[in-house]
């Protein structure tokens, strides 16, 4: 009996698992032409003081205009970019597109640039960083790039060094998703973060886990005694906001404060901060 489960086990899943491949085969060739094609597009998300919901940034998040399948998320491609290599060159064109757009804000906020490991160990990361603040004016300040915690742990000697390098060039490094990685506090302690962003999954159960509100309030202490400001992601409730500002959250990121959205939804006549954003966030930070 057990045999022929398998067997049947077997037949099942052989031809579906042949067909996962060969779609992400062509997924794959697909995105090659994609950047191309011009069916890549940045959508911002703004960022704010969780006190007075004053905007702090706004993170630039890639998006891919299928044309068949409409956008598809950054989970499903980017992976496949990294296997590829072809992550270098979306990488590069966000990081290009997203410091040339916020160069012309108005007022000056900063932007956020997501970056993968596959860039971060590339030799020319730095230099590279370098050229496109040459070649866009953007204030080095005006930028702030987001890693994570299994970036780091690839190569931490190699890791330190870049980050350094990338800090005298006067620009910010977040790391992201903080709290779901490994090793957490020794790469704290190493690194020279600028920003903490707590990960996701514990806003969402910030109001039904005491163990989650534990372990924001730990964090926040920890940055609080570190002197690295936190920034909470996902914040989709008032609840989840209120709870944050009580136990000090300096920065906070989520649907509720503003979904990420295309820049031209943003910008006014030159000046950000209008139209739909902006009105997310009266709707949570009334005016006196
Ligand atoms: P991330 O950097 O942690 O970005 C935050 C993700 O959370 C974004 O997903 C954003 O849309 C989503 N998010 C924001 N607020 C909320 C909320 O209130 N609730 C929920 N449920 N989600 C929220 P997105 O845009 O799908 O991006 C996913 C991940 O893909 C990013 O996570 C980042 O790791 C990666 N990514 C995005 N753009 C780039 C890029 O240009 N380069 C690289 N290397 N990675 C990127
Ligand atoms: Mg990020
Ligand atoms: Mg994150
Ligand atoms: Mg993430």
């Amino acid at each position: 009996r057990a045999k022929s489960d398998l067997v049947n086990v077997a037949c099942f899943y052989e031809p579906s698992m042949d067909e996962v491949v060969r779609a992400r085969r062509t997924l794959a060739g697909e995105l090659r032409a994609a950047l191309e094609f011009g069916q890549m597009d940045i959508h911002y998300q703004v960022q704010t003081a969780v006190s007075t919901g004053d905007i702090r940034g706004y993170e630039a998040l890639l998006r891919w205009r299928h044309p068949e399948r409409g956008y598809i998320p950054p989970s499903e491609f980017i992976p496949l970019a990294e296997e590829s290599g072809l992550i270098l060159q979306l990488g590069e064109w966000v990081l290009r597109t997203a410091c040339a757009k916020a160069a012309s804000w108005n007022p000056p906020y900063k932007v956020a640039v997501n970056l993968s490991a596959v860039q971060f160990v590339h030799a020319d990361l730095v230099e590279l960083v370098r050229s496109i603040l040459d070649e866009t004016g953007l204030q080095p300040d005006r930028l702030e790039l987001e890693l994570t915690e299994s970036t780091i742990f690839m190569d931490k000697e190699l890791s330190l060094r870049i980050l350094r390098q990338i800090k005298q060039l006067g620009v910010g490094i977040a790391l992201d998703d903080f709290g779901t990685g490994y090793s957490s506090l020794d790469t704290l302690r190493t690194f020279p973060f600028d920003k903490i962003k707590l990960d996701c999954t514990f806003v969402s159960e910030l109001e039904s886990s005491p163990q989650a509100r534990a372990i924001v309030r730990a964090v926040l202490a920890l940055g609080k005694s570190l002197d690295i400001p936190v920034l909470a992601e996902g914040i989709e409730t008032h609840g989840q906001l209120a709870l944050l500002n009580a136990e000090g959250c300096d920065e906070g990121q989520g649907y509720l404060l503003g979904r990420p959205i295309p820049l031209r939804q943003i910008v006014d006549q030159g000046d950000l901060v209008l139209s739909a954003a902006h009105e997310a966030r009266m709707r949570v930070f009334p005016p006196e």
